[in-house]
């Protein structure tokens, strides 16, 4: 008995020894605590559209860890802490997010933050390249305010897009950075939750931050079109950062190829690996880098492209069904406004589409309230008429009349509220109550519409998303009009740092030498 008593004396002074390390958390008892933060958009500085707090659809509290399919009720990673959902916002990219929206999120998300302070860790969740009106790093300044709240002991985890930007004010309150590594963006989720693993094992195991950052400016800036790892030499480039990554004394890695419809210093691509091996962060960072560098002149466009007369000439002539014409100028999930109606109106103009006998051509999407609010008045089989488009950006054409019938209606999606389709002639024209992207096949067959049998899918997107490129017969991207134009050496920049590729093609060798970023409880911003 008096045996049995020593032993629990001794094994309880073991445990006692074991969880006040660093704190009282790898007992098993008391889990870490890590709150949960972010918004994100891409918006163009180039689209004359201003993106609202409702576009961001803002998640709180239970909301926020149902997004995460990793944070099933029941799943390991959500037994593994005490998990403490502030806000997170996703919208559609888009224009500028106006100040007041902006500020409206960021004081919730704070004072959501202030209630259950304090924290071993945060995650958080971006894309990084949301320009705010006046701003020209509006992440950097979300993670300072985050900073001032919750202080720079607690451990934060980033996850962004591969499209995002990354300055150094980002880069020093992150303790952990990463990004996605395929384009299209497959591995979204895999990359939150890598991001989420990091920092829950950095925290369980006691060892915090990682000691080093090493981060390099690339300057080179492309669009997602010409930079998808599905081919080369995207596709190598970005094969290089898992294996990078899983080095001994490495964390994380990874490769961001920036954002170019947006005006801002921090415009260019970045390479930041994180962990606790100097040499080998800084050497890991400097070989990816100088990699991409070396690469710069294969990035070529995903697809052929061709001007939209070219396009239509090319799909009118092919026997591969469906020919699908991206719309790229106007790429709602690039930030483009989603309305230009440039493009509508030249196809509908074109006699080959005049006929009852025509090709089939499905066009997704325009926005059109007001002829919606009619299609709903009158139904479907009727005759409709009204303006479509240019409500936001009327800088290439004006506001298009469509006449037709009414083939379809639904109501209640989370992005367009409404959607019509209205048949002309062989034309199937999409209109919506608000701007909404068509990506997925469903998108299509939920109005009644079939895309594989169409002769002619035309849609406003960049590269093809995974179920569209894999029902395609044949595909142009057509170099249309509008605020996220693909032709970036033909936009205004004025403040991006130069010299920039491929604006500045012959420029000389940049210096690829890693920097150290500092520490996030070291870092001092000069503001
Ligand atoms: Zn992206």
């Amino acid at each position: 008995m008096r045996y049995l008593f020593s032993l629990l004396i001794i094994m309880s002074l073991f445990l006692y020894a074991c969880g006040s390390g660093s704190d009282s958390k790898s007992n098993g008892k008391s889990k870490p605590k890590i709150a949960i933060a972010g918004l994100g958009i891409e918006s163009s500085t180039f689209s004359p559209a201003i993106t609202e707090a409702a576009a961001f659809h803002p998640r709180r509290g239970e909301e926020v860890l149902g997004y995460y399919p990793f944070f099933d009720e029941g799943s390991e990673l959500r037994a593994a802490a005490e998990w403490i959902p502030a806000l997170i916002g996703k919208s559609l990219p888009g224009g500028a997010v106006s100040r007041e929206a902006y500020e409206s999120l960021v004081t919730e998300l704070l004072d959501s933050l202030k209630k259950n302070l304090p924290y071993d860790g945060l995650f958080f969740d971006i894309h990084g390249a949301m320009s705010v009106v006046g701003m020209d790093d509006a992440e950097g300044d979300l993670i300072t305010r985050i900073r001032e709240v919750i202080g720079t002991g607690t451990v934060i985890s980033t996850s962004m897009d591969l499209h995002g930007n990354v300055t150094e004010t980002l880069a020093a309150y992150s303790d952990l950075i990463t990004c996605y590594r395929m384009a299209p963006h497959e591995d979204a989720m895999e990359s939150k939750q890598r991001a989420v693993r990091n920092l829950l094992e950095r925290i369980q195991s006691g060892k915090g931050k990682p000691a080093y950052k090493a981060s390099i400016a690339i300057p080179i800036l492309l669009p997602g079109e010409q930079t998808s790892t599905r081919i080369e030499p995207g596709k190598s480039l970005y094969a290089e950062v898992g294996p990078a990554a899983d080095q001994e004394g490495i964390v994380d890695a990874a490769i961001w190829m920036g954002y170019p419809w947006a005006d801002e210093p921090r415009n260019h691509a970045q390479v930041v690996v994180v962990g606790d091996d100097e040499g080998k962060v800084r050497t890991t960072a400097e070989s990816l880098a100088r990699k991409f560098w070396d690469a710069r002149c294969e990035f070529d466009f995903v697809a052929p492209t061709a001007s939209l007369d070219e396009a239509i000439a090319m799909a009118l002539r092919s026997k591969k069904k469906p020919y699908v014409i991206s719309d790229t100028g106007d790429n709602p999930t690039a930030g483009g406004a989603g309305d230009v109606t440039k493009t509508l109106t030249d196809v509908l103009s074109n006699p080959a589409f005049k006929s009852p006998n025509g090709p089939t051509f499905i066009y997704a999407s325009i926005p059109g309230p007001e002829l919606v609010e009619k299609a709903l008045q009158v139904g479907v089989g009727q005759a409709v008429e009204g303006y479509v488009g240019a409500m936001v950006d009327d800088r290439f054409a004006p506001p298009l009349k469509l006449k037709g019938t009414v083939y379809f209606i639904k109501e209640g999606d989370r992005n367009a509220e409404v959607e019509v389709v209205l048949k002309i002639n062989n034309n199937y024209i999409i209109v919506t109550k608000k701007r909404k992207p068509y990506h997925k096949e469903h998108d299509f067959t939920d109005l009644d519409l079939q895309p594989r049998k169409a002769d002619i899918l035309m849609v406003k997107i960049g590269y093809l998303e995974p179920e569209l490129y894999n029902l395609r017969g044949d595909w142009v991207m057509a170099l249309t009009a509008g605020g996220v134009d693909q032709n970036l050496v033909e936009l205004p920049y004025k403040r991006i740092q130069r010299p920039m590729f491929p604006l500045d093609k012959d420029m000389e060798d940049p210096d690829l030498t890693a920097k150290l970023v500092p520490l996030s409880h070291q870092y001092r911003p000069n503001k």
